[in-house]
């Protein structure tokens, strides 16, 4: 979640303009304030803004950290018995722990087929909580065997993986991911629209035009050269670049 540096913030207002869904609007102090409810985090504000005012979201890191304290203590107040306090402190623990956890699974439920993020318990979640086929690469981690061979895989969808990878189903994903770094290349990576029908359709206009800037890219090359060879070379230099 970006967030706007006031002590930064001169109140330009481009990044007022440039948010594709209207997240951002300026205070009556002339200061620019994100609307988290909103912002669907496409970056687009913290890339537009002359005064690097917009911030990642890691950097605020000790503010919130500050803001918890802040809010424990405050909470703590209402509690005058040692007991009480200790049992409140106790719940508070709880509530912290269970926002790791929280995030843990959710990182490692979106972490998708990345092999990094390869591990039992991201296969168990995605599988037997989620729903969801989770295909990544098993991995030989950790501290090499002193025989030199490799390390044991443990767990039932890791060994599963490394038995039967479905090498084609994985191999769509650089598919998947090259068409994209072709479109944000060649179109450019930020949508101008604002409103959510209009962000459809400009994603469909983009795929649209893409295919026919293929199309009218292999037309020319095979006009010029008038060889198969030369059009195939030309199309995956195209997708490849
Ligand atoms: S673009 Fe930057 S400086 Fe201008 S209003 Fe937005 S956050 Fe402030
Ligand atoms: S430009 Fe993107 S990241 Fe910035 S506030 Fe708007 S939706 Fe959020």
């Amino acid at each position: 979640m970006p967030w706007v540096n006031v002590e930064l913030c001169n109140g330009c207002g481009t990044c007022v303009e440039e948010c594709p869904v209207g997240a951002i609007e300026l205070t009556a102090d002339g200061f620019a304030e994100i609307d988290e409810a909103e912002c669907i985090r496409c970056g687009r504000c913290h890339d537009a803004c002359p005064q690097q005012a917009v911030r990642h979201d890691g950097e605020r890191t000790p503010q919130d950290v500050a803001e918890n304290l802040r809010w424990v203590r405050k909470l703590l107040g209402h509690f005058k018995r040692p007991e009480d306090q200790s049992a409140f402190m106790d719940r508070m623990v709880r509530f912290f722990n269970k926002q790791k956890k929280v995030s843990e699974r959710t990182l490692a439920a979106i972490a998708g087929a990345a092999a990094g993020y390869e591990s039992e318990p991201a296969h168990n979640l995605c599988r037997n909580e989620l729903g969801i086929v989770s295909i990544f690469p098993t991995t030989h981690r950790g501290r090499p065997r002193l025989d030199g061979k490799p390390n044991t895989i443990t767990g039932r969808y890791r060994r599963e993986m490394l038995d039967q990878f479905p090498k084609k189903t994985y191999g769509q994903r650089w598919q998947v991911e090259t068409a994209f770094s072709m479109l944000k290349r060649l179109l450019g990576s930020a949508l101008r629209t604002r409103k959510p029908y209009a962000i459809n359709r400009e994603i469909i206009l983009r795929v649209l035009t893409i295919n026919l800037m293929i199309v009218l890219h292999l037309i020319t090359c095979f006009q010029q050269s008038r060889t198969i060879t030369y059009l195939v070379n030309t199309l995956i230099s195209l997708r490849f670049k």
